[in-house]
């Protein structure tokens, strides 16, 4: 368990953004004997365990040679932060700082009084180069309580036009953001074209708590559910009965679900049924040979869930208590904000008990708006019998989110176990 702990705990502090956590999760994938193929290059025929990557996005899958369904586990690997505006530079009262726009739902104060670095990946005319700078570089100050007096009433305000952009240099600093990208990259300032970068938090993950049984991190929602789904699909690369599985077991993680999906890297866009498709037909099958296996085929998509808060009681369904250390959880909602239903949840019901894995069931009040998964966009892309799940959390879309120790390991096994037997 201690070791499943590490080793999510140094997937998080390497993974900033999205598309370093796709590259985590391949660096996993290539150690367990996956190869990398390009998203232009055909697929091989026969029995092999490859994977593509498309920025935020990496789609792999592990083919024993005799499939006729797909079983897929999908996460998402962006989580909601700031991101640097592409006129970067402004100056405010002789200060130098940072543009910054906001991505997703954002707990915008949890950003505040933190020490920020910053990552991402800058563009040339022969490629894209990764960073990831982890000195403290920018910090978003707190206006001083004696300059907001009526805080105490009216709770903090924050105006994400004004109020957000960090400090990053005194006046008299000339350097620009373009000069920062290219000591970073090493590329001459005119030869960088386009680039995607976000701030993200230095403080490294850690466990926490009397009995050190919690985690506190970056992007628990959802880098945890990527682990989670990584490493059971390079587990069960190692299973005897690899080569008669009857699923082709897919690694689905997407970027842009903090957005809705709808991207060329999302859960809602045509990424993942071209793939299905193109292996599909490396094995010989025609349209209506990979249709009948979509109707066989099944999706867990893993998100967190949210744990009954101490001190928040009244805001959960009171008969659907989760808690934290206690099992993966198995989301439902009748308005298909998750995708699960009485069939979908079944099986993967089946696999938590084959591996010894506790459930418990969420279902959010009737009288507060639910949020979503990639799990309703994938089953209607695919037409494929879906269920969302995912492991207890507390602190969702804060900077700093915290979990469970032991229920890495409940949604780790339950991911295998499905893949084994679903
Ligand atoms: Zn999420």
């Amino acid at each position: 368990m201690s070791d499943l702990v590490d080793s999510l705990l140094s997937f998080i502090e390497v993974s900033p953004t999205p598309y370093h956590c796709a590259r985590t999760a391949a660096g996993r994938l290539d150690a367990a004997g996956f190869t990398e193929i390009a998203a232009t290059e055909s697929i091989p025929p026969g029995a092999g365990s490859y994977y593509r990557i498309d920025g935020g996005s990496i789609i792999a899958w592990s083919h024993g040679g005799s499939a006729n369904r797909f079983t897929v586990l999908g996460a998402h690997t962006d989580s909601p932060n700031l991101r640097i505006r592409v006129n970067a530079d402004i100056q405010s009262a002789g200060w130098n700082q940072l543009g910054v726009e906001v991505y997703g739902g954002v707990l915008l104060n949890s950003w505040l009084d933190r020490e920020l670095g910053l990552a991402g990946r800058v563009t040339y005319a022969d490629g894209t180069i990764l960073f990831h700078d982890n000195r403290p570089l920018l910090r978003i100050p707190q206006l001083a309580i004696h300059l907001d007096r009526k805080i105490r009433e009216n709770g903090l305000k924050l105006d994400p036009q004004a109020h957000l952009n960090p400090v990053w240099s005194l006046e008299g600093d000339t350097g620009s953001f373009l000069g920062y990208l290219a000591e970073q990259t090493g590329l001459p300032v005119d030869s960088i074209l386009a680039w995607d970068v976000m701030a993200f938090d230095t403080q490294k993950p850690v466990r926490f708590g009397r009995n050190g049984d919690m985690i506190a991190a970056a992007r628990i929602d959802n880098q945890l559910s990527s682990f989670a789904a990584t490493e059971a699909i390079t587990q069960i690369q190692h299973d005897p009965i690899g080569e008669s599985r009857e699923a082709i077991a897919v690694l689905a993680l997407f970027d842009h679900e903090e957005v809705g999906s709808q991207s060329s890297t999302g859960a809602a866009g045509a990424a993942l049924p071209n793939v299905l498709e193109r292996i599909g037909a490396s094995a010989g099958w025609d349209r209506t040979t990979y249709l009948e296996a979509l109707s066989r085929s099944y999706v867990v998509s893993a998100d967190c869930a949210h744990a009954t808060h101490p001190n928040y009681v009244d805001r959960h369904e009171p008969d659907h208590r989760i808690a934290i250390n206690s099992g993966v959880v198995v989301k439902r909602n009748a308005n298909q904000r998750y995708a699960s239903d009485a069939l979908s949840e079944t099986p993967f019901r089946m696999a938590c008990a084959a591996a010894d894995v506790p459930v418990q069931t969420y279902v959010h009040r009737n009288d507060l708006p639910c949020g979503s998964t990639i799990g309703p966009a994938t089953a209607a892309e695919l037409g494929v019998r879906t269920v969302d799940v995912g492991a207890p959390q507390l602190a969702m879309h804060s900077i700093r989110e915290m979990c469970g120790v032991e229920d890495v390991g409940h949604l780790t096994k339950a991911l295998a176990s499905v893949l084994r037997i679903a």
